[in-house]
């Protein structure tokens, strides 16, 4: 058995216990024997991570959920691997995450990105079951608590566990987002509205997708609404904006023959 560098009591990110970046952050909340993973990340990783979570002396049987906070390939890339390894675990996510999954979604995954040469490799993967806004997770003694956060992308989802929030791709310790981009389903007023629960609540910790854990911070998260905000009036972010003001001033400017 190796020793278990617990982050928060009750929660192990697996790049932190192996000292080596594996990829996406993958979090193990456990209580008792019993415990969950957060993300499972690319499958070339996955071996490793299991047997640094057998090392850690969790019995695999005991794996009641792979969590997958939203369907992009380099999050969720290594669930069929981890769902024939740990068969006793069910795999849960948003709905639209089920549906890009059954269907194989691969440009609403970001697997495929033709004009960057960019093509990931997915088997075929399915949840077991669904979860959405309100939805409890159980594991031991513990409840986390599922937020339904769109913007990055549809299926977006967080899990609040009192002053901790998994808080998947909403925002990063430099007050960078996930990607924006509309292949992706990106919406850029939910996101700002998903950021506003983040900024209103009480949550103390945000425990992201990517990076390092950070408190919570209302100036950086007003920040980052605030340049958001810019995004929806600038042609930077094509259909994803909602418009772009130099239009309607140059109308005005050729309706007044300038
Ligand atoms: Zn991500």
């Amino acid at each position: 058995m190796i020793e278990r560098r617990e982050l928060f009591p009750h929660v192990i990110e697996m790049n932190r216990q192996a000292r080596r970046r594996l990829g996406c952050c993958v979090y193990l909340v456990f209580d008792g024997d019993e415990w969950l993973l957060i993300d499972i990340g690319y499958e070339e990783t996955v071996r490793e991570i299991i047997d640094l979570i057998r090392q850690l002396d969790f019995p695999l049987s005991q794996c009641k959920y792979l969590v997958v906070t939203h369907a992009d390939a380099d999050h969720i890339q290594g669930l069929k691997l981890a769902q024939d390894l740990l068969p006793n675990a069910k795999a849960v996510g948003h709905p639209l995450a089920a549906t890009a999954l059954a269907e194989g979604d691969r440009i609403l995954m970001y697997a495929e990105i033709p004009a960057q040469g960019i093509s990931i490799p997915l088997p075929p993967m399915r949840l077991d079951q669904t979860i959405d806004e309100g939805a409890t997770l159980k594991v031991g003694g513990l409840a986390l608590e599922t937020w339904h956060t769109p913007g990055h992308t549809q299926s977006q989802l967080a899990f609040r566990m009192g002053e901790l929030l998994f808080s998947g791709d909403n925002i990063f310790r430099d007050g960078c987002v996930g990607n924006i981009d509309a292949h992706h389903g990106s919406d850029i007023a939910a996101f700002i509205t998903s950021l506003e629960r983040i900024r209103d609540s009480d949550v103390k910790w945000l425990l992201p997708s990517h990076g390092p854990v950070f408190r919570k911070d209302n100036k950086q998260l007003q920040k980052t609404i605030d340049r958001l905000e810019g995004y929806q009036h600038m042609a930077d972010f094509g259909t994803c904006a909602l418009d772009w003001p130099l239009l309607d001033e140059w109308e005005a400017e050729i309706s007044q023959r300038k």
